[in-house]
């Protein structure tokens, strides 16, 4: 029985998509904070949070009506399930603090959790593992690998999907001496030679796509497998390297065990955050956009209101150097804030945040553009990668075969399968047991992941016929449309595929540029952290400890 198929869209802002609207010439409201973080997604929420937590007055200004940017949810069929971001990657420290070992570290995103107090709402995902499938047929990911590089190139459950020819030619890399890692750093350059064509195309590229949206020749090793030249170095092979790595990582268990959610969906740790962040006294101005940031060019105490001088303005760390102009409502805020804001006769009214530090959390377009407006060199925009744009449609299905779940957590499509767009599928309620509690008997959520061409047309989505016949493919099963109970899509855009070959280079040179510009300037988010959660959140609590000293010092 169908109890609810509309498909809605969920649509990240006009601001989030293209450049920053242009900055009103005066603005006519002028107010002061010592700290504005500029976007509400999870970096931004740490640099409020650390800021706050470190005694300064916050502003945090998001473009959208909600906060978390890719880490979203929605409801469907009566069920929360996460929209954007779903787990996160465990590595760089424990997932649990061990009593054994209390100096032992957390990983960055445990760390967060376990400050925010819910710790005990980690879980990790069904053991069973996903599945990859390929042109001529299905196949559950080999156990012993890393972004499908096999450790153990003659296992069984390798040789199943690139048969004995293609094992052997693996295994040499056991044989073919290592005298250097070469300087190269493209991965797919990597595996193809040491391990060979079939390991890249029948293994390697499908999960790389799915995870990085990227071929594995345009993806940066260093960015998607920090460690892994060092350890190639240090063991003499790549298949060497990569049971190392899993050696390290504590990790044996099945393919895409290397993540941890929340019970209940990644979007609690961002309800988490901002609770906190309210805690700490930060103030949220939602359904706005920054149009422009600009630094005053010597701190005037007339004009100001520099902390100290006897204007009125009050009291705090260091000059308020910063001049960050919103602009005025547009289409893009909710309905709810546009309303608000007539009646309170703001909506035409240019609104400037006066402040000690600025904190630029945007996504990838936005910030090229606040920064350029700063004097960056931000380079031209063709030198970046293109962004890359995905629907999610989640399907709830009432449907008991699906109980034993028949591709385990999911599967990864590699290129060129017939008649299936989708390049992925979760099979969300097998690999999360506390969305199976949450769904009931025979329940079961779906959530397919499609790549779609920048400038495709607004109504160019996927629909709920095709969404289902590629689950059904890919599940190996005819799912019947009168069973589903929900269906919706998430669009997102300008989510870039960060690992590619040079990124970093083109980040730190933009970084190393904005360092010289104000030590109370700070750039955080996925777009110079690098894709995924655990990335983003490392990076945005270091760019806002350094921020904050430099403040609080001043
Ligand atoms: C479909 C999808 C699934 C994903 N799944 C995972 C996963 O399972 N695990 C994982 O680790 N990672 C995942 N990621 C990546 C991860 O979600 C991101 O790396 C991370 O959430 C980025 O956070 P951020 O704060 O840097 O940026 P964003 O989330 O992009 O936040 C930026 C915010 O800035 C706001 N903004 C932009 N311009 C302006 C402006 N001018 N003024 C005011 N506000 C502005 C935007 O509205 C947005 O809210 C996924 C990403 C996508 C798209």
């Amino acid at each position: 029985m169908t109890e609810e198929t509309a498909a809605t869209e969920h649509e990240q802002p006009e601001a989030q998509q293209n450049e920053t609207p242009a900055a009103p010439e005066t603005p006519e409201t002028t107010e002061t904070t010592d700290v504005v973080v500029i976007g509400g997604g999870v970096a931004g929420l740490i640099a409020a949070r650390s800021s706050a937590r470190a005694g300064l007055r916050v502003i945090l200004i998001e473009s959208s009506e909600t906060l978390g940017g890719f880490v979203a949810t929605q409801t469907v069929a009566g069920i929360r399930v996460d929209s954007g971001a779903e787990s996160f990657a465990t590595r760089g420290g424990l997932l649990r603090q061990n009593p054994a070992d209390p100096k032992a570290q957390l990983g960055p995103v445990a760390q967060l959790i376990a400050d925010l107090g819910i710790e005990d709402r980690i879980v990790s995902p069904n053991v069973t593992g996903a599945w990859l499938q390929l042109p001529d047929g299905a196949a559950p990911l080999p156990k012993l690998t890393i972004l499908g590089i096999p450790g153990a190139p003659l296992a069984t459950d390798v040789r199943r999907i690139i048969g004995w020819g293609g094992a052997l030619r693996a295994q040499l890399d056991r044989y073919q001496p290592l005298l250097r890692v070469r300087p190269e750093t493209d991965l797919g350059g990597i595996v193809r030679r040491r391990m060979g064509k079939r390991v890249l195309d029948r293994l390697v590229t499908p999960i790389v796509a799915g995870v990085h949206s990227a071929h594995p020749d345009l993806v940066d090793v260093h960015a998607v497998l920090p460690g892994l030249t060092t350890a190639m170095t240090r063991q003499g092979s790549l298949s060497g390297a990569v049971l190392s790595l899993i050696e390290e990582r504590g990790s044996t268990a099945a393919a895409g065990s290397a993540v941890a959610g929340l019970s209940g969906g990644m979007f609690t740790l961002i309800e988490a955050l901002a609770a906190d962040c309210e805690r700490y006294g930060v103030e949220f101005r939602m359904g706005r956009s920054v149009a422009a940031v600009a630094l005053a060019a010597a701190p005037d105490p007339e004009t100001t209101g520099l902390a100290g001088d006897d204007s009125g303005a009050e009291a705090g760390p260091g000059p308020l150097r910063w001049r960050t102009t919103l602009a005025p409502h547009t289409a893009d805020a909710g309905e709810d804030a546009r309303e608000d804001a007539t009646e309170a006769g703001a909506e035409a009214t240019p609104v400037a945040i006066d402040s000690r530090a600025v904190v630029v959390a945007t996504s990838f377009r936005s910030g090229l553009a606040l920064l350029a407006e700063l004097g960056v060199d931000t380079g031209r925009v063709s030198d970046w990668p293109e962004p890359a744009s995905v629907d999610l449609a989640s399907i709830v299905i009432d449907d008991a075969r699906l109980d034993i779940a028949p591709r385990g957590t999911g599967v990864l499509v590699a290129p060129g399968v017939p008649g299936v767009r989708a390049k992925a599928l979760t099979h969300a309620t097998s690999k999360w047991p506390w969305l199976a509690e949450a769904a009931g008997a025979g329940r079961h959520v779906l959530r397919l992941s499609y790549d779609r061409a920048a400038d495709a047309p607004e109504g160019d989505t996927v629909t709920q016929t095709e969404a289902l016949a590629d689950a059904g493919t890919l599940l190996g099963l005819t799912l019947d449309e009168a069973a589903v109970a929900g269906f919706a899509v998430t669009r997102w855009n300008d989510s870039l595929a960060f690992a590619t070959v040079g990124h970093r280079a083109r980040v730190e040179r933009l970084l190393a540029q904005t360092a010289e510009i104000d030590p109370s300037l700070a750039v955080v988010g996925a777009w110079v952290a690098g894709t995924g959660l655990a990335a983003t959140i490392a990076q945005a609590g270091q760019a806002t400890r350094v921020l904050t000293r430099a403040v609080t010092a001043a």
